[in-house]
């Protein structure tokens, strides 16, 4: 049987990929610090679980609307209101399996054959993927280290053509976790406004993010940019529910209703006893969101530290999100046992054969010099991982 051209092109996500080779070996008996994950590590609160058996024991288990439960898009809005101070109507919110799936249906929904989407790169393995599947071409725009990984205004400006339908914005960042003051937003959103863009917003690290900084959506910033703008984001992260499946957007009415559609013949709703726990997340105590994103703060401290005592490695200070993404370059050119060290994916295969250790290599995010380090995990296994990768460096001539 002949694959369509476009299953062919699909690429595997390579994340999964590292986490599915460092499980084999764990399998094998060997023990494997795993810095792979793109999940948090902590369990689901227990409020949301209890309100997800409470959802099965009264018989929530069948079929609801397609576009997500009343009570959970109320729950969306007020979440959005009570943080933020925006008002959305009903009519405005989609509930979907997870942001990555709301992301996939906004792509099918807006891009066609011709568009261009700029995408800020190091990026998030899904945007050029969804982009592509969607028939449209995905732009990239780098974000430099030296400028801490932020999208530079007149860059963007010189991207944009006539055929540039939308921007996709990620912040905090996966993979730098680099983010956005208000200020700095405004100039881009700027840009992409006087263009006459349409505005993705992923905002999913939104919970996420350090050092006293607040988060500023990009619907924050007014009435016209709130209607250009689709503000994406999911329990996934925020509230460690990466298994339930739900995420979703607010933007546009009448795209909105095309997601639905959308969904309505592929998937239908997302899974009724998963809406009711994300209710649940969206209305209930958040103290737990904030223990956890501290407990990700003092882990984030901790390995950028270690890791820019290493030498060979140079970190930059993440604001958010759960992943570090150090300059691995500098040993380029080096071997081990006769291999040289040539790109991000022979410095992580390294590390996985040498240090035991499971790293993303940069490459996935369309950055070679870099390697991502996901500190979702605890901070024993952070300590004994930085310990491992600081001694097979060592080896490295
Ligand atoms: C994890 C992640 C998502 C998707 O999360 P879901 O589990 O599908 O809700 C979307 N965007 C980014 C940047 C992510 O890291």
């Amino acid at each position: 049987m002949k694959l369509a051209a476009r299953a062919e092109r699909l690429k595997p996500s390579a994340t999964l990929a590292i986490t599915a080779k460092a499980k084999a070996l764990k399998a094998e008996g060997v023990d494997v610090v795993g810095f792979g994950a793109g999940e948090p590590d902590f369990d689901t609160p227990e409020n949301i679980k209890e309100e997800a058996i409470r959802a099965i024991k009264e018989g929530f288990t069948k079929y609801t609307a397609v576009g997500g439960i009343d009570e959970l898009k109320n729950a969306i809005i007020h979440r959005i209101k009570e943080d933020h101070g925006i008002k959305y109507e009903k009519s405005e919110i989609i509930v979907s399996c997870g942001a990555k799936h709301t992301l996939y249906n906004l792509s099918q929904a807006i891009f066609e054959e011709g568009d261009e989407v700029i995408i800020p790169s190091p990026y998030w393995v899904s945007y050029p993927e969804q982009v592509i599947l969607a028939g449209a071409k995905p732009v990239f725009i780098e974000t430099k280290e030296d400028y801490d990984f932020k999208i530079d205004p007149d860059e963007l400006k010189k991207l944009i053509t006539n055929k540039t339908k939308a921007l996709i914005l990620n912040y905090p960042s996966n993979p730098t976790g680099a983010t956005y003051t208000e200020y700095e937003l405004r100039d881009i959103v700027d840009v992409a406004m006087k263009a006459g863009l349409s505005i993705i917003s992923d905002e999913i690290y939104e919970k996420i993010i350090y050092d006293g900084l607040t988060h500023t959506p990009v619907v924050k910033l007014g009435e016209e940019i709130k209607k250009s703008t689709f503000l994406v984001n999911g329990v996934s992260k925020s509230y460690s529910m990466t298994g339930w499946r739900i995420g979703y957007a607010a933007g546009d009415k009448m795209i909105i209703e095309a997601m639905s559609n959308l969904q309505g013949q592929s998937t239908s709703n997302p899974t009724s006893i998963s809406q009711r726990a994300a209710v649940e997340a969206l209305k209930g105590s958040q103290e737990e969101v904030k223990r956890m994103a501290k407990e990700f703060e003092k882990r984030k401290n901790y390995i950028v530290e270690r890791l820019n005592k290493i030498p060979g490695f140079r970190c930059f200070n993440p604001q958010g999100a759960f992943y570090v993404f150090p300059n691995i370059s500098s040993f380029f050119g080096k071997k081990y046992t006769g291999k040289e060290i040539r790109n991000s994916v022979d410095f992580t295969e390294f590390l996985l054969g040498e240090a035991k250790v499971a790293v993303v290599p940069g490459i996935e995010f369309g950055a070679d010099k870099y390697v991502r380090i996901s500190y979702a995990t605890s901070m024993e296994e952070i300590k004994k991982g930085v310990d491992r990768i600081e001694k097979a460096v060592e080896r490295l001539k």
